[in-house]
């Protein structure tokens, strides 16, 4: 069941955000399962074009509704007829307590894909067949909440939610960090032998990756503690103490990091924010 063949291609976007560029999956020979089309790219959809060649494109499932993983569905879809599985549109999942903060706090920033709509909706556990093999959706909500991993066997095909290179932007509203957290422990559960992700290497020591990237949120979680225990803070005095070795062009996004770790600390009563959990306010310890 886990010997379908895969194949990977990288799309032409890369950046300080999307690492090499996005991932795009094609699953088996002649009737073709595409995870992920990637970003609106001609060169791209010529690519994908040419690698299924005379096969068939059967169905198309993305993993979440950010532009660099879901733009090309729409062609994609015109051009072969192919169906676009998700489990919802770019608000689909979202927690309740971002449904109430989003008025306040605009977009995540990483590329919300407004216009996407998937033809049939998948939600955890649903089965997805192709020839002699068969995919698992597991919802994963955190990075986005309609963000799911697709299970083929002991192989994850694991979205934005692990990925090769970095650690996820969970940014909120778009992003919810204690659902993050939750996913991951979630899927720390499973016998998993690789992950491959929607950006990056394929990660062969998945379980232990899963543990560091767990750790690595407490200790941040850990370190926006004692900083605040020096007295109350704002958001971009905590990133400049906390990310020293950050480069200027991803601040903003360890910004919006340390803001969905503070949201997740407010609710569990370990922090204070004055007026509210927004990025301008100031947070403390009760
Ligand atoms: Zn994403």
């Amino acid at each position: 069941m886990t010997h379908a063949q895969i194949r990977c291609l990288t799309a032409p976007n890369a950046s300080p955000l999307t690492g090499t560029g996005t991932n795009t999956y094609l699953i088996g020979t002649r009737e073709i399962t595409v995870i992920d089309p990637g970003p609106d790219i001609d060169a791209h959809l010529d690519g994908v074009l040419a690698a299924v060649g005379s096969a068939r494109i059967s169905q198309i499932i993305v993993t979440h509704a950010h532009r660099d993983q879901s733009a090309l569905a729409k062609r994609l879809r015109a051009r072969t007829g192919a169906p676009v599985l998700a489990f919802g549109d770019a608000f689909s999942g979202r927690s309740p307590r971002m449904t109430a903060l989003a008025p306040h706090l605009g977009s995540g920033g990483e590329g919300l894909d407004l216009d996407f709509e998937p033809d049939l909706k998948l939600v955890d556990g649903d089965r997805i067949c192709g020839p002699d093999w068969e995919l698992v959706a597991h919802h994963t909500p955190g990075h986005l909440g309609g963000h799911l991993c697709l299970a083929l066997g002991q192989t994850l095909f694991s979205g934005d939610h692990v990925m090769g290179w970095s650690t996820s932007i969970v940014a909120p509203p778009d992003g919810d960090m204690a659902d993050y957290m939750a996913s991951l422990l979630r899927l720390s559960e499973g016998r998993w032998q690789r992950f491959l992700p929607g950006h990056g290497a394929p990660i062969e020591d998945p379980i232990a990756r899963l543990r560091d990237l767990i750790n690595h949120r407490l200790q941040r979680e850990a370190s926006i503690l004692a900083e605040l225990a020096r007295g109350p803070a704002r958001i971009p005095g905590l990133a400049a103490r906390i990310y020293r070795d950050t480069p200027a062009t991803l601040l903003s996004a360890a910004e919006r990091n340390i803001h969905a770790h503070l949201i997740d600390l407010e609710s569990r009563k370990l922090v204070f924010a004055s007026p509210a959990p927004l990025l301008d306010a100031v947070y403390a310890r009760p």
